[in-house]
């Protein structure tokens, strides 16, 4: 059976990418490697549109976000951090852990922080060190608005601005400069479209600044250790190669297709998937919707692993259910990455005859139908 990943990570990764990764593998302290990093490093910056570094590390995305707060901060600093979802709770849950100070920011799920909740918290806190946002909620799949949000606190606060770009970075418009963001953090198997491994930081030189002052403990994911070797376009420690020669031949796509054809792409594919789930008598979860994710209630008494097993048995098809409170509530459609226009269809088609199969009445093809005529506008 044809084996199709509708998951926000791990996403599909490319052929040729993976052809790339099952090369005999080559030693990352020889010349060929390093070739291979400038260029990686090269294109990092054109990805998150920024002129500073963006280091390699060899973890997962949550290893990324958990050097930044060991490299940035020191015991007691305060945090405010946006929990609106999975997400969002382990960047309270994670700092507080190394004894930072942690203002929580509570928003419901599929609500997206405002403006207003932001400057409060400042306000109580003008100690705060850094905030924390979430750019895609993978959980609720919603959105924050990280540019307006950025220069608002820019302009009422000394804090860093450091965003989890995990599930935004290659879906959403993100310009690390222009926005003046301090941190954003990716991981590799989600828009970059390889296989987990890798995650991404790109550091403003405030945030470098702040690494120079920095006193929780830290080893591996020390920050300066980190940008000292990407200067010599080098890694401190064994990076994990296959991966990083992977995701330079995704970046060359990546820059091939040009980041704004991409940005589009991804808001055409969820535009046209909405369409489609709501043609079907369906009801999206969130109130602002990300591009990379689709979360949709499931209908009404319809059983979660009953429709998620035919799915998966019948067509082939992995998608993403609901956390916590919205486990069996809720499905997830993933667009993010090595996607485009049929893989929509395909998913949307599999969808009604799940649909159909758990005893969901609606006229078939109807979903199909707005997909098709979501793309032809
Ligand atoms: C996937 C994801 C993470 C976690 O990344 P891991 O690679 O699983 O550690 C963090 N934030 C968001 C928004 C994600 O989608």
């Amino acid at each position: 059976m044809k084996k199709r990943l509708f998951t926000p990570g791990p996403t599909p990764v490319p052929e040729h990418v993976m052809l790339k990764m099952a090369e005999p593998i080559i030693h990352h302290r020889n010349p060929e490697f390093n070739e291979v990093l400038t260029r990686v490093n090269q294109n990092l910056k054109y990805l998150f549109q920024t002129e500073q570094p963006v280091l390699t590390l060899t973890s997962s995305g949550t290893g990324g976000v958990e050097s930044t707060f060991v490299s940035l901060f020191s015991p007691g600093d305060t945090i405010i951090s946006v929990n609106g979802g999975k997400f969002g709770e382990r960047w309270v849950k994670l700092p507080k852990a190394y004894g930072l100070k942690v203002v929580e920011i509570k928003v419901e799920w599929g609500k997206a922080p405002t403006a207003q909740q932001i400057l409060e918290a400042l306000r109580a806190h003008p100690e705060t060190k850094g905030v924390y946002l979430t750019h895609s909620e993978t959980s609720t799949g919603t959105a924050t608005d990280v540019k307006a949000l950025s220069k608002l606190i820019r302009e009422n606060a000394n804090a860093l601005v450091c965003v989890d770009g995990i599930t935004a970075v290659g879906a959403h418009e993100l310009r690390f400069d222009e926005w003046g963001l301090d941190v954003c953090v990716t991981g590799s198997q989600k828009g970059l479209m390889i296989p987990p491994g890798l995650a991404f930081v790109a550091l403003s030189k405030r945030a470098i600044a702040a690494m120079e002052t920095s006193t929780l403990p830290k080893f591996y994911f020390d920050l300066r250790k980190a940008l000292k070797s990407y200067e010599k376009n080098d890694t401190p420690w064994t990076p994990a190669v296959s991966l990083v020669v992977g995701v330079d031949s995704a970046l060359e796509m990546l820059r091939a297709e040009g980041i704004e054809n991409i940005w589009r792409r991804h808001e055409r594919l969820a535009t046209a998937v909405r369409s489609g789930v709501v043609a079907l008598g369906l009801k999206l979860f969130s109130e602002f919707p990300s591009y990379a994710v689709t979360p949709v209630w499931l209908p009404e008494g319809m059983d979660w692993k009953v429709f998620n097993k035919t799915l998966k048995s019948k067509y082939g098809i992995t998608i993403a259910g609901g956390q916590d409170d919205y486990a069996g509530k809720i499905f997830r459609i993933s667009h993010l990455g090595y996607y485009d226009e049929l893989d929509m269809v395909t998913m949307v088609a599999a969808l009604e005859m799940t649909l159909k199969e758990c005893g969901y009445k609606f006229e078939l093809g109807a979903g199909v139908q707005a997909v098709l005529k979501s793309f032809a506008q």
